[in-house]
C-alpha cells in the first residue's frame, strides 16, 4: 500500500462521505432525547393544570355545601322562633322575637345571593375542567403518537448508524495504516470533515490561501499535505 494520496483519494471519499452521514445521524440521535423529554413535559403541565382546576372546584364545592348548610340552620332557627312568638306573654318578648327573625331573615338572603353566586363558579369551573379535560385527552393522544414515532426514528437511526460506521471502518482498513489514523483524528476532530478540496489556491474548506509550493506538492498527490489553517488533508478533484 502507499500513501499516496492520488491512490487513496477514493477511499478516503468514500470514508468522509460516511463520516460525514454518520456525524448528521449522530446529531439526529442527540435531538430525540430533549425532544421525547419536552414532549412529556407538555403532558406533564396540563395534567398538572388540570388537577389544579379539579381541586379548584372541590373547594368550591365545599363552600357550597358550607353555605347551604348555614342557610337550612337558619331557617330551621326561624321556624322554632316562628312557633315561640304565638306563646310570649309580653310585648316586650315578642318584640325581641320579631326582631331576631327579622336579623335571621337578613342573614339568609345574604346567604341565598351567594349561594347563587357560588353555583356560577360552580358551573364556570366545572366548565373550564372539562374543556382541560379534553385538551389534555388530545394532548395525550398526540403525544403519544409522537413519542413512538421519535422512539421509532431513534431505532431506525441506531441502525442506519452502526451499519455506517460498520462501512466506514472497512473503508478506513483499506488506507495505509498511518493514512488511516490521521485521517481517523482529522475527522474526529472536524466533524466528519477530514478532507478539503483545493479550490483555485484555496482550501475549500476554510478558505486559507495555499502557498505555490504546497500547491505544487498537492498537485503532485505524492504526499500528505494539511491545511496549514484547519489541519484537513488537501487534494485536487481529478
Ligand atoms: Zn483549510
Amino acid at each position: 500500500m502507499t500513501s499516496s494520496i492520488i491512490q487513496n483519494l477514493d477511499t478516503l471519499k468514500k470514508a468522509q462521505r460516511l463520516d460525514s452521514e454518520i456525524h448528521q445521524a449522530q446529531g439526529l440521535l442527540e435531538e430525540i432525547p430533549a425532544k421525547r423529554a419536552k414532549l412529556k413535559a407538555e403532558m406533564e403541565f396540563e395534567k398538572g393544570r388540570l388537577h389544579e382546576l379539579e381541586k379548584s372546584l372541590k373547594d368550591i364545592q365545599v363552600k357550597l355545601k358550607d353555605r347551604e348548610l348555614e342557610l337550612s340552620q337558619k331557617e330551621n332557627q326561624i321556624k322554632k322562633l316562628d312557633g315561640q312568638l304565638s306563646q310570649v306573654k309580653t310585648n316586650k318578648e315578642y318584640a325581641a322575637l320579631q326582631q331576631e327573625v327579622a336579623s335571621l331573615k337578613a342573614d339568609n338572603s345574604l346567604l341565598e345571593e351567594g349561594i347563587i353566586h357560588i353555583l356560577d363558579e360552580v358551573d364556570a369551573a366545572k366548565d373550564e375542567t372539562r374543556k382541560e379535560k379534553e385538551k389534555l385527552a388530545l394532548i395525550t393522544k398526540s403525544f403519544q403518537e409522537k413519542d413512538d414515532a421519535l422512539a421509532g426514528q431513534e431505532k431506525t437511526l441506531q441502525i442506519r448508524l452502526a451499519e455506517m460506521k460498520k462501512q466506514r471502518d472497512e473503508a478506513v482498513v483499506q488506507l495505509p495504516l498511518e493514512l488511516g489514523e490521521l485521517y481517523q483524528r482529522i475527522a474526529f476532530k472536524k466533524q466528519g470533515l477530514a478532507l478539503a478540496a483545493v479550490n483555485g489556491e484555496n482550501c475549500a474548506a476554510c478558505q486559507m490561501n495555499l502557498r505555490p509550493q504546497l500547491l505544487n506538492e498537492i498537485r503532485l498527490g505524492e504526499q500528505i499535505i494539511v491545511c496549514e489553517n484547519c489541519s484537513r488533508i488537501l487534494y485536487y478533484e481529478a
